[in-house]
């Protein structure tokens, strides 16, 4: 199977990502991946992307395309994969379809983790780190037993900036305005499918297998 996973930031999308494709025996590939493989394999393409991203700047489309079409043309990734983080937006689904048809395949399925807003917010703002050890505790899932103490080692916990409830909303607009056009893209080619991502992973990840076998079926 060849599928694109799609979702918001604290829809667990990495941790489904990996469940999924080992589900299926097929490869996982993530663009953080492939970056991080191409960067300390010292590959052209890791160079220049290294470069762009040394000086803050987001990679362009082409260098993360050829990346992407270099990943998926190794052995492993003949008989299916997963991919997480690409496409980002219409114009790479436009490529990557042309890509694929040109290795004479194309996708068989768009899985689109749906959370709800306030589900997202709940879930990341009530993240707090400890500043002494690291550890990531939540208010509500897994509270230490004196709040805003670490358990582990008595260190303070803090909120992170990227967990404070403004950030999160504005990365899920940053989100929402990339990503709509791309799941009407999908819609349209008839391989989209949602699955609710609320409640454990076990069960998302069910969810998600059950919408494939359908879907295969
Ligand atoms: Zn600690």
């Amino acid at each position: 199977m060849r599928l694109v996973l799609v979702g918001p930031p604290g829809a667990g999308k990495g941790t489904q990502a990996q469940f999924i494709a080992s589900h299926l025996s097929i490869p996982k590939i993530s663009t953080g991946d492939i970056f991080r493989a191409n960067v300390s394999g010292g590959t052209e393409l890791g160079k220049l992307a290294k470069e762009y991203m040394d000086r803050g700047d987001l990679v362009p489309d082409e260098v993360t395309v050829a990346m992407v079409r270099d990943r998926l043309s190794e052995k492993d990734a003949q008989d299916g994969f997963l991919l997480d983080g690409f496409p980002r937006n219409v114009p790479q689904a436009e490529i990557l379809k042309k890509m694929l048809a040109e290795f004479g395949t194309g996708l068989d399925l768009v899985l689109e983790l749906v959370v709800d807003d306030e589900e997202v917010v709940r879930r990341l703002a009530g993240r707090r780190t400890c500043r002494s050890c690291g550890k990531v505790w939540h208010v509500d899932f897994d509270p230490p037993a004196v709040p805003g103490v670490c358990d582990v080692c008595g260190g303070e916990l803090f909120q992170r900036d990227d967990d404070r409830e403004e950030t999160i909303r504005h990365r899920l607009e940053v989100y929402q305005e990339q990503t709509e056009p791309l799941i009407s893209f999908y819609t349209d080619e008839g391989i989209l499918v949602g699955v609710d991502a609320t409640g454990p992973v076990e069960e998302v990840t069910q969810r998600a297998m059950a919408a494939l076998r359908r879907f295969a079926g």
